[in-house]
C-alpha cells in the first residue's frame, strides 16, 4: 500500500495536469485507485497546505468538489512575449545605472496587460 506522503504527491502531480479546468474528486479517487474516504482526506489535506482550492460544484444531482491546482509551473509561453527578451538596452539593464527594469516603461506595460489578462 503507497505512502500518503506518495499518494499527496501523485494526486497534487494529477490535479495539476488538469490545470485551470480542474478535475471532480470522484475522477481523481479513480485515477488514483483510492477510497472516496482517502480521496477526501487528501484533497483535505492538500487544500490545508495551499496548495489546491476546492469550488463545489453539482454533478449528476449530487454535490461534489471540483479540485483545482494554486499554481501551475512556468513555461515558456508565459514570457514569450516580454520585451526584454528582444530589447537593444538588455545588456546595459541593470539593478543600478542608467536602465534598469524599475524604471521601464516597455517592462512595466507588458506586466499590467499580464496582470489585466490573468484577471479576464
Ligand atoms: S527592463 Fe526594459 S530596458 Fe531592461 S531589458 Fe527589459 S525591456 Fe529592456
Amino acid at each position: 500500500m503507497p505512502k500518503h506522503n506518495d499518494l499527496e504527491q501523485k494526486a497534487l502531480q494529477i490535479i495539476i495536469s488538469y490545470g485551470s479546468k480542474g478535475l471532480l474528486q470522484s475522477e481523481l479517487w479513480r485515477k488514483l485507485g483510492a477510497s472516496s474516504r482517502e480521496g477526501s482526506r487528501i484533497a483535505l489535506k492538500l487544500e490545508s497546505k495551499g496548495l489546491i482550492r476546492r469550488e463545489k460544484e453539482l454533478c449528476d444531482g449530487r454535490w461534489t468538489y471540483r479540485l483545482y491546482p494554486k499554481r501551475l509551473p512556468a513555461t515558456i509561453s508565459t514570457i514569450e512575449d516580454c520585451p526584454c527578451i528582444l530589447c537593444p538596452d538588455s545588456q546595459r539593464c541593470g539593478p543600478v545605472g542608467a536602465v534598469t527594469p524599475q524604471s521601464c516603461s516597455k517592462l512595466t506595460e507588458w506586466l499590467m496587460r499580464e496582470v489585466e489578462g490573468d484577471k479576464g
